[in-house]
């Protein structure tokens, strides 16, 4: 992304925190001029997605609205809270194993932080993270569900698919823009009709995480799953074991619930989307092998 298109981002979010109770303000004063406020809406629609100028890396349009220096602070303080608050684990056996995986998937990265931190975290309860600013938390209790070093590889690159994705960055964009466009439309229907208040932001508040946040919620999951198969073979990891891996996932979900499955694809719908590109992915995973990518981390 160009530095021109950073500072523009920075200066109109910036504009736009400053101007949002102005501007709230403004249009309850005037909701009675129909024309004026749908102009006004209007105007906020075309801002926002004007304001976006990013491609994902599977070439899918993003609204990126925050620059990325500020993500990646967010994730960076995200880190050390949560390293503050859990318990990490300092068996060198397992950090090294850690490390190993992790390390042979961030040797192939081309772009995203040039500085990555992974952090073995002592909690049973099936998880992994990455965050914008290059750090990657793992929970003991994925171990058991990730039971080898393949396995393992397909969580990491995942993960790392979502920083790679700017998939943070998106997701909060998308929850600033319908924070503005709720605000907006609330006071059209508070003014416009006989529904309570409650009702009104309710309907809108679920319309909201229906219609737009969760299906690009698991578009963010589908788009990591492409990331995090090309990554693993790219290392050298052999890429069936992705299925095998999300097998015991949905194994593991039917004794407790996970965390880590709540927002994702449905697990049928994984495996085909995962299959359809595995002869892409094998084609990756043998070259690999050829240039001397033999990971040894078990
Ligand atoms: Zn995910």
């Amino acid at each position: 992304m160009s530095s021109n298109c950073v500072d523009a981002k920075e200066d109109y979010v910036n504009k736009f925190m400053k101007n949002k109770t102005r501007l709230i303000h403004l249009i309850s004063r005037n909701s009675h001029h129909f024309a004026f406020w749908k102009i006004i809406l209007i105007g906020v629609i075309c801002c926002l997605f004007s304001a976006g100028c990013d491609t994902s890396p599977t070439g899918r349009r993003q609204l990126t609205l925050l620059p990325d220096e500020q993500v990646n602070a967010i994730g960076e303080q995200s880190f050390i809270a949560l390293k503050r608050k859990g318990e990490i684990e300092t068996n060198p056996r397992l950090n090294a194993y850690v490390d190993c995986v992790a390390g042979a998937i961030i040797e192939v990265l081309s772009e995203g932080p040039s500085q990555w931190e992974v952090a073995v975290f002592r909690d049973s309860s099936v998880n992994a993270f990455a965050l914008p600013g290059g750090k990657i938390g793992i929970n003991t209790g994925l171990l058991e569900v990730a039971t080898n070093q393949h396995q393992l590889a397909a969580v990491i690159g995942h993960e790392v698919g979502h920083v790679l994705a700017n998939h943070s960055n998106e997701r909060l964009s998308q929850e600033f823009a319908v924070d503005i466009l709720l605000s907006l439309i609330y006071m059209f229907f508070a003014d416009e009709s006989n529904i309570s208040d409650d009702i009104a932001i309710a309907a809108l508040g679920l319309g909201a995480q229906f219609g737009v946040l969760l299906p690009f919620s698991r578009t963010h999951e589908s788009e990591s799953d492409v990331i995090g198969l090309e990554l693993m073979a790219q290392a050298g990891f052999d890429p069936r074991q992705s299925v095998s891996l999300w097998r015991n996932m949905e194994r593991a979900s039917q004794r407790q619930p996970l965390e880590f499955m709540s927002t994702h694809p449905s697990h049928d719908t994984r495996i085909e989307d995962l299959n359809a590109q595995m002869d892409q992915a094998n084609r990756l995973f043998e070259s690999a092998r050829a240039q001397g990518r033999r990971p040894s981390c078990d």
